[in-house]
């Protein structure tokens, strides 16, 4: 059987948990979350990235120093993960949804300034499989009408958009570490902040709204209740395992970058003939390997072929219902303008198996088994 995902795992993650467990600081921002935070600071240039409890969370800290209130309006894609959204609903905020582009999937950057009201506050873009949004443009439209745009690079890490790391080129920048991402300690993320302005606030909303970060660098000589907050660090554990991997982020983003060029290669062909359509990688973009996808004819060829490669003891699957058309999208937002693509190409939209040590041969099989369903 071939998984659609395994966890990422080096083999360094046990020692470094057990040297976590030594130290007799198994609480947060311990030695390992300190190196987790100095790497992603030194690799992506950001002024600061604060580890924490998941993406989620880190989406949640960018909705707080956003200022986000009751009433205010948040701009995004619905093909995305629910986090993005429910972030911003947790402050009150009603979503506007704007259609994708078919090619990459991200929000349309064309559809976003029309769908700005005196009431929006913040556009959150999502960089659907490691794959930038138009950023120029996304970031020239909210500086235009002041808005504050969040990445939501949870898919992102390791990749740019025209040499900018995704998560440093709006105000926020959230990664997740969850078990399925690129680089992982089973359930985990990051905040990055661009301006130094928010460093402050951002500790204390993660430290339960206390100033501890300060007291624990010896800058005040009790720590208090300064704001409201709540409590997004990971514990040291977590962080442990995750830095095993970070010391081989090279490797292991070579090795999916190499997976994802061998479907591409060895599936062209049904592109070509246009059975299949593939991902698209838009100039200046550079990629992580997060995601390997292909796009079916329709909903039932999906079906058919997710049937097909099971049989074959393959694990395919798709994803993200669009939120405005789940419950709480039709509570919580709105769809500005035309839904063309984004149900459309979430229904044809299929991921198949990737990870760090999926094999050669087993690409090989599986691209060999979907050209088998087509008939080529
Ligand atoms: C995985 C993911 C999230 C959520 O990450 P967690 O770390 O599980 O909270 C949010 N947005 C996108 C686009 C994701 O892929």
């Amino acid at each position: 059987m071939i998984n659609f995902n395994v966890p990422p795992f080096t083999g360094k993650e046990m020692e470094y948990m057990r040297q976590a467990v030594e130290n007799q600081k198994i609480c947060g921002d311990g030695e390992f979350t300190r190196r987790c935070s100095t790497w992603i600071e030194e690799r992506t240039g950001t002024s600061k990235s604060l580890l924490t409890t998941s993406c989620t969370h880190a989406l949640e800290l960018a909705a707080l120093l956003a200022e986000i209130k009751e009433g205010d309006e948040v701009i995004m894609p619905s093909f995305t993960f629910v986090s993005t959204a429910d972030a911003f609903v947790l402050r009150g905020a009603r979503i506007v949804f704007v259609d994708i582009r078919p090619d990459t999937m991200n929000i349309d950057e064309n559809l976003i300034e029309a769908a700005v009201t005196g009431k929006t506050r913040a556009i959150a873009v999502v960089h659907y499989a490691g794959v930038s949004c138009e950023m120029d443009k996304i970031m020239e439209i909210a500086r235009k009408h002041q808005l504050i745009v969040v990445e939501d690079a949870a898919q992102g890490i390791m990749a740019s958009y025209k040499g900018k790391p995704l998560g440093t080129i709006g105000d926020f920048g959230c990664f997740s570490f969850h078990e399925t991402k690129n680089y992982s300690m089973g359930e985990g993320g990051a905040l990055l902040i661009r301006d130094e302005k928010y460093i402050e606030d951002a500790e204390i909303f993660r430290e339960k709204g206390t100033d501890r970060s300060k007291f624990f660098r010896g800058q005040v000589d009790k720590y208090r209740w300064m704001n409201h907050g709540s409590s997004y660090l990971p514990s040291d554990m977590n962080a442990a395992y995750l830095y095993a991997q970070l010391e081989m982020a090279d490797e292991i983003n070579d090795i999916r970058l190499a997976r994802w060029k061998q479907y591409y290669e060895r599936l062209s062909r049904l592109m070509e003939s246009g059975k299949i359509e593939l991902p698209k990688v838009p100039e200046g973009c550079i990629h992580n390997g997060h995601m390997f996808y292909i796009k079916t004819k329709d909903m039932e060829e999906r079906a058919a072929l997710i049937a097909f490669l099971k049989k074959n003891e393959i694990l395919s699957v798709f994803h993200y219902v669009p939120l405005h058309s789940a419950p709480a999208g039709i509570k919580f937002g709105r769809f500005h303008g035309e839904d063309i693509y984004t149900t459309k190409e979430s229904e044809r939209l299929l991921r198949l198996p990737m990870f760090y040590k999926l094999k050669e041969q087993e690409v090989d099989y599986v691209a060999g088994k979907v050209k088998e369903f087509y008939g080529a």
